[in-house]
């Protein structure tokens, strides 16, 4: 929130400060354009980052970052995985407490962990895509971007059966092709509603208040078990964490879902 307020403030003093200068420029001898071009620039620069780098903004496409309020669900998010001994505590967790989840995973981390997709998807968890290396997108030929989404399905689909359906960009962050050339792999693109910041590992209360304090009907709550393409990552804090998590999220009387059901809940 207060981010967003920051970046408002910010692109408003840039349009006023680029009008003024707009009509400064305008008054020499050099100044042959109309004043509107600075502050046209400037906005344009500012709807140009939104686009890219907020993974809710429909610019380059509609996008689903949250359920329908009303239904009571809630759907938890794991990304960048599989990756051990994490991913397998994760997952023990989620059987203990006869809770489904959605995995964001990376193809190279499936390379390197196979028997964790293969449990994944055994116990009936939603197989997600989130790029084969975790590269930054939008600096991506459209090629480039069908070579990672591809490349990962198809290692996904040869170790489970099943084909990804879903597609989430890494860090959200997205240019006018990620969303088309997920959608021709046959994935609808996915963001978020609450992220926690654990990768930062700011201790197992904080991602434990963080998560109760930002959880709402709809919510798609998104957590890790890796980090990027990092061969062990250390994710206890998260998995220390998750218990609580799951056990406040079902007392305050929401459905834990994996993302589709919530998508097919929303459709209804
Ligand atoms: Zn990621």
């Amino acid at each position: 929130m207060v981010l967003k307020i920051l970046a408002a403030i910010t692109l408003v003093s840039a349009l006023v400060a680029s009008a003024a200068a707009g009509i400064l420029v305008r008054t020499t001898p050099y100044g042959s354009f109309s004043a509107w071009f600075f502050p046209l620039l400037v906005l344009s620069a500012g709807i140009l980052t939104f686009a890219v780098l907020e993974r809710r903004s429909p610019v380059f496409g509609k996008i689903f970052w949250k359920g329908e309020p009303g239904r009571n669900r809630v759907a938890i998010t794991f990304d960048d995985g599989p990756n051990e001994p994490f991913t397998s505590r994760i997952l023990d967790i989620l059987k203990e407490k006869g809770v489904r989840a959605t995995f964001f995973m990376l193809g190279q981390n499936c390379e390197r962990y196979p028997g964790a997709v293969r449990r994944i998807a055994a116990e009936g968890h939603e197989l997600g895509n989130h790029t084969w290396t975790h590269r930054v997108l939008p600096l991506k030929s459209p090629a480039a971007i069908a070579g990672e989404i591809a490349r990962t399905s198809d290692l996904i689909e040869r170790l489970t059966g099943r084909r990804p359906t879903l597609f989430r960009a890494p860090h959200g962050w997205r240019n006018p092709w990620v969303d088309r050339e997920a959608r021709r792999a046959g994935c609808i693109p996915v963001a978020w509603t609450l992220g926690v910041w654990d990768t930062d590992r700011p201790g197992v209360e904080v991602i434990v208040r963080r998560t109760l304090r930002g959880i709402r009907d709809g919510c798609i709550l998104l957590v890790h078990d890796g980090r990027g393409v990092e061969d062990g990552a250390d994710s206890s804090q998260l998995v220390r964490a998750l218990p609580t998590i799951i056990d406040e999220i079902k007392r305050r009387g929401f459905h834990l879902v994996t993302v589709s059901e919530m998508m097919e809940a929303a459709r209804r």
